[in-house]
């Protein structure tokens, strides 16, 4: 019965939302290396002041699909980080990516959508697309230290313009707008520090995904520390 009684005053709560809040920086950023975690705190308060609004099929397969695709980061750079413990970015990076595929998850629980993630383990999807291609980036990454950080830089690519289609054509929610825009922001800093790396090992990386304007832009541009939806 106070379960109840706590629940319908969060309902309440929730219906109440204020228009003019300041939304809290989102990234927390390791300036030496670009390592950009979500800061959960922060992502749930934006999160509870932004209107709920209509969820379209795009945004709902997106968000799910998202969820997914972070933890494919994740995992990645987990399974490659047994492989080549000396790399510190694939260490450091991955937990970035744990706070990315938290981040999502509160866009599930908020939208009351089935996580697809559940508790599967690492290097489990469900979606058959990631499952290739995590099979397929880890035997890669695994013949030698320079081809694992190239997947790296490849899977930050893949997420940036993953984010950046959505954001353009179908995303008109506030808060999943805000969450995309942190990601994104946080997937340019990922590439910037696996370029760093490859450029320390006397490689001049080539973008594979992103057009090479788009990719100059990002290694020009200067670490980010948040950005705020809208
Ligand atoms: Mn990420
Ligand atoms: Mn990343």
């Amino acid at each position: 019965m106070l379960a109840l009684v706590f629940g319908a005053v969060l309902l309440l709560a929730n219906c109440k939302k204020d228009d003019n809040f300041v939304q809290k920086d989102v990234l927390t950023v390791n300036t030496t290396d670009g390592y950009t975690d979500v800061n959960f705190v922060n992502c749930q308060y934006n999160l509870d002041n932004l209107p709920t609004e209509t969820l379209s099929e795009a945004e709902k397969s997106s968000i799910l699909f998202m969820r997914e695709e972070e933890k494919l980061a994740m995992d990645i750079y987990m399974t490659l980080h047994d492989k080549w413990s000396t790399a510190h970015a694939f260490h450091n990076i991955s937990q970035s990516e744990m706070t990315h595929t938290d981040a999502m998850l509160q866009l599930i629980v908020k939208y009351n959508l089935t996580d697809p993630v559940g508790t599967n383990g690492t290097g489990v999807f469900v979606n058959t697309t990631l499952q290739t291609m995590y099979d397929d980036l880890v035997l890669q990454g695994e013949t030698s230290l320079i081809e694992a950080l190239k997947v790296g830089a490849l899977v930050e690519e893949v997420d940036i313009l993953d984010l950046k289609n959505a954001l353009n054509t179908f995303v008109d929610n506030q808060d999943v707008e805000m969450v995309y825009e942190n990601l994104m922001a946080a997937s340019r800093n990922h590439l910037r520090a696996f370029v760093k790396n490859l450029t320390n090992q006397g490689v001049t990386y080539v973008p594979q995904k992103l057009t090479q304007a788009e990719y100059d832009e990002i290694i020009n541009g200067d670490w980010e520390h948040g950005h705020h939806g809208g």
